[in-house]
């Protein structure tokens, strides 16, 4: 038994600073339930067979053939479900600056920290430098620091005067960025255009600043910059805050809003209506709301949050997309856990989560055929979980290993025993 957690632990300390061999052994997940479509039954006592970074075959235990050789990791007791996708991150504190220079085992570090022990294979950052990002994901791609798919907006387009001031950044740990500022239809396209040349995945615009100066992005530049991505086969994001920016984005024809808006009170049916009239997917951005005020008076701070789960509640009794995010990065408390209880709290079970997490995010980026589900010729991006998240959301919080493209890139710790 010891010998077993030495070696898990060695297996984290080795996914944490070297550099993967090409995956010639097949591995088998034994054991687990596996929750393979947040649409379909779960699998009990289940075997995810993996090669070549693929999932070569899914069934039950007797229906799956291990092959002689083959690593197996025992899943018994645990649950296996698709690699999550956190739809709304970003690489702007101090701490991922300079990233061709930041040394292999800290870079690798910081994403598990922030991302992959929470067993996000997949991240959308919706803003940040994209140079510097780029890099990241760059020395992820090449193998040579382990960490999640980075899809990245870049930039973020910002109304005239709305780049926050040093020390607002300073004050929230970012790198001092200088963004571009669009004032109409013209320079939106360009500035749109001049991301999506040097190969941004999306526009993520401001369509009305969340610090001071509070400024909204002028309908006609917000409808520049969107059309200029959808052009391109891409899609937009845009940050709300206000009604304001909320009604800008969604009638110039954004495609993702990264945050519910408790600034404004509660969304009432007809606005709901017309937000999904227009195919908007929503990331609730819950637990960001508590966070945002965790210096002020208990009672003010719920009062707040509990606005923005009312609105994801209205949103869901609507039939509204959503598709899981939490803005860690610009957030400095990464655990998901609290995002996970709110949205339960505003009526999604544990399958509507898990759609969240997987086969929505896949669904809206385009990527169905390789991720979002435990499907044989599918990616092998998995979550294994200590428990089963039906009976009890934080389960999804609770990551024994994560596994990307079939490497374990990450593995918790032994739990503390007593002696
Ligand atoms: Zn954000």
């Amino acid at each position: 038994m010891r010998t077993t957690r030495m070696l898990v632990a060695l297996a984290a300390l080795l996914a944490l600073s070297a550099v993967a061999p090409a995956q010639t052994r097949a591995l088998a997940l034994v054991g687990g339930t596996i929750y393979a479509d947040p649409a379909a039954p779960p699998l009990r006592n289940g075997v995810v067979l993996i090669r070549d970074g693929t999932i070569a075959a899914v069934g039950t235990r007797g229906a799956v053939q291990i092959p002689n050789g083959a690593e197996t990791i025992d899943c018994s007791g645990l649950t296996i479900t698709a690699g999550f996708w956190n739809s709304h991150v970003h690489f702007t504190e101090r701490k991922w600056a300079n990233a061709a220079r930041v040394g292999a085992p800290e870079l690798a570090s910081q994403l598990q920290g922030m991302l992959t022990r929470y067993g996000f294979t997949s991240v959308f950052d919706t803003g940040s430098m994209w140079e510097n990002t780029k890099r990241i994901r760059d020395r992820i791609e090449s193998g040579e620091v382990a960490g999640p798919r980075i899809r990245s907006t870049g930039e973020i387009l910002e109304p005239p005067g709305g780049t926050p001031p040093d020390l607002v950044l300073d004050i929230t740990g970012a790198m001092h960025v200088k963004l571009p500022e669009v004032a109409g239809a013209a320079d939106a396209r360009a500035a749109a255009r001049a991301l999506l040349d040097a190969g941004v995945d999306g526009i993520k615009l401001y369509a009305q600043t969340w610090a001071p100066p509070i400024v909204v992005m002028p309908p006609d530049a917000v409808r520049g910059a969107v059309d200029e991505a959808h052009r391109r086969g891409k899609l937009a994001f845009a940050h709300p805050s206000n009604r304001d920016g909320l009604l800008n984005a969604v009638r110039g024809g954004v495609d993702i809003l990264v945050h519910t808006t408790p600034q404004m009170g509660p969304w009432n049916d007809a606005l709901v209506d017309e937000m999904i009239a227009a195919r908007v997917t929503l990331i609730p951005t819950l637990k960001l709301w508590r966070y945002e005020l965790r210096h002020d008076r208990e009672s003010i701070r719920d009062q707040f949050a509990g606005v923005g789960v009312g609105q994801l509640r209205a949103w869901r009794q609507r039939r509204g997309v959503v598709i899981f995010g939490t803005d860690v990065g610009y957030m400095n408390d990464y655990d998901p856990t609290d995002e996970y209880l709110l949205m339960k709290e505003a009526g999604m079970t544990s399958r509507d989560i898990l759609a969240s997490l997987t086969t929505a995010p896949a669904e809206r980026f385009g990527a169905s055929s390789r991720a979002g589900r435990v499907a044989a010729g599918l990616d092998a991006d998995l979550v294994v979980l200590a428990a089963d998240p039906a009976a009890d959301v934080r389960a999804f919080a609770a990551v024994r290993h994560t596994i990307r493209g079939g490497r374990v890139i990450y593995s918790a710790p032994p739990p503390l025993r007593a002696r």
